[in-house]
């Protein structure tokens, strides 16, 4: 399997390094990394010129073919490591590295829709996605959406429109914590004619596999787990090589969203240590979701681990190596409460994002639109996204604890 068939002449990684048949964790170390055959590196060396030598005779070259690497809009030499190993992280035929999750995301719609479009839309979602389908791609471009409760198989089905090219979903909802059946969704998407597409960021690789589940296209904001420590942004999109292509030649190429080589050699590097991490994010949630479900001065928590998650057996059975490190919960009280618990908390840190090394809360209130499509305990209380990070998970409940204790207190 060739993620890259394009990679630079004089840097092919010999094969016995990251074979297709390696387990997560050898992966995870040796995929997108070669000796260096300038210098003998062992590791492979950031390089950051924009365009690269030439052939003899360029005469016959497409200036806008990523088929050659000649400039770095076109694929430079860290993306290339870069889409190889997340191709063969997430068992995908190919892979194209971005800007940022968003550009990954905008990549496949501007790509694979046009005007007189239709598109599913899970009704729980990224905020950029929910914009991007109710505001910018139908104003500007007459895209149609229709936005599901995409665990709602019937609801899916009658959807279904003869125009209808996409339906997208996330394997866990962020912020909801709602989990899609990729299998079921698949036979749907391609009963209608249209791909299916999977925001899987919240289930990074080896936590959910959507395309060996029948998903086309998976999308990744590498910004979160995937460079896992809070010091680069970057997007993906894997799948077939021939739609994967297509991607990159009219998103990347030619939109011009391209990744920057700094940002790809940080994630390869910040990636070797992914599954180890994951496997830790995982246990912890796990504790601190437990903890928090068992405090009577928590109103609710939605993780999927917990067996009062309304999709407790589907996460099982479709998430077997954990429900991700991610939930939302919130402590009994109004939006001054919600405020006053986050102010309290000494370890745990207030800011957006997710899925880095330090765990994160953010406080998302109860208004606005997007917010009445999600359960009922969102909409009464808002809600504490919560990305439980690497810290010790008692260090984490006991900063809980005595944030639950400060604020209840006073
Ligand atoms: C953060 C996030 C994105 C966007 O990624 P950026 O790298 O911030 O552009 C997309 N989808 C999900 C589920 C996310 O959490």
């Amino acid at each position: 399997m060739t993620a890259t068939p394009s990679a630079p002449s004089g840097a092919e990684r010999p094969d016995k390094h990251a074979p297709a048949s390696l387990r997560a964790l050898t992966q995870a170390v040796h995929a997108g990394n070669r000796i260096d055959e300038g210098t003998r590196a062992v590791r492979t060396p950031l390089v950051m010129a924009n365009s690269y030598a030439l052939p003899d005779d360029p005469s016959s070259i497409s200036w806008s073919s990523p088929e050659h690497t000649l400039y770095t809009r076109n694929g430079g030499f860290n993306q290339k490591a870069l889409e190889e190993k997340l191709a063969l992280l997430e068992g995908a035929e190919a892979a194209v590295s971005l800007a940022s999750g968003v550009a990954a995301l905008h990549a496949v719609f501007f790509t694979f829709l046009r005007s007189g479009d239709h598109v599913i839309v899970t009704d729980q979602s990224y905020e950029a996605t929910w914009r991007l389908f109710t505001e910018l791609l139908p104003e500007k471009y007459g895209i149609q959406a229709t936005f599901v409760d995409t665990s709602d198989l019937d609801a899916v089905r009658q959807a279904v429109r003869p125009n209808t090219r996409l339906i997208h979903t996330e394997t866990i909802a962020n912020p909801t914590t709602r989990v899609a059946d990729i299998g079921a969704l698949a036979t749907i998407a391609h009963e209608a004619g249209a791909l299916l597409s999977v925001d899987s960021t919240f289930t990074p690789p080896p936590l959910a596999r959507p395309l060996a589940g029948g998903a086309d296209l998976v999308v990744h904001s590498l910004t979160k787990y995937i460079n896992g420590h809070g010091d680069a942004m970057g997007g993906a999109v894997l799948g077939r090589g021939e739609l994967v292509a297509r991607v990159r030649a009219d998103a990347m190429v030619d939109v011009g969203g391209v990744i920057s080589p700094f940002n790809a050699w940080l994630i390869v590097r910040g990636s070797v240590t992914l599954p180890l991490r994951l496997r830790q994010h995982v246990a912890s949630a796990q504790r601190v979701a437990e903890f928090l479900d068992a405090d009577p001065r928590v109103a609710f928590v939605a993780y999927p681990g917990l067996p009062s998650h309304p999709q407790y057996e589907l996460a099982k059975r479709v998430l077997p190596n954990g429900g991700g490190a991610m939930l939302a919960f919130a402590v009994d009280g109004d939006s001054g409460t919600q405020n006053r618990f986050v102010s309290n908390l000494r370890v745990i840190t207030s800011a957006v994002s997710l899925g880095h090394d330090e765990t994160l809360i953010v406080h998302v209130g109860t208004d606005g639109p997007r917010v009445s499509a999600y359960p009922e305990p969102f909409k009464r209380y808002g809600h504490l996204r919560l990305s439980v990070g690497l810290e010790d998970p008692e260090d984490l409940i006991a900063d809980i604890s005595a944030a639950l204790d400060a604020t209840f207190t006073a």
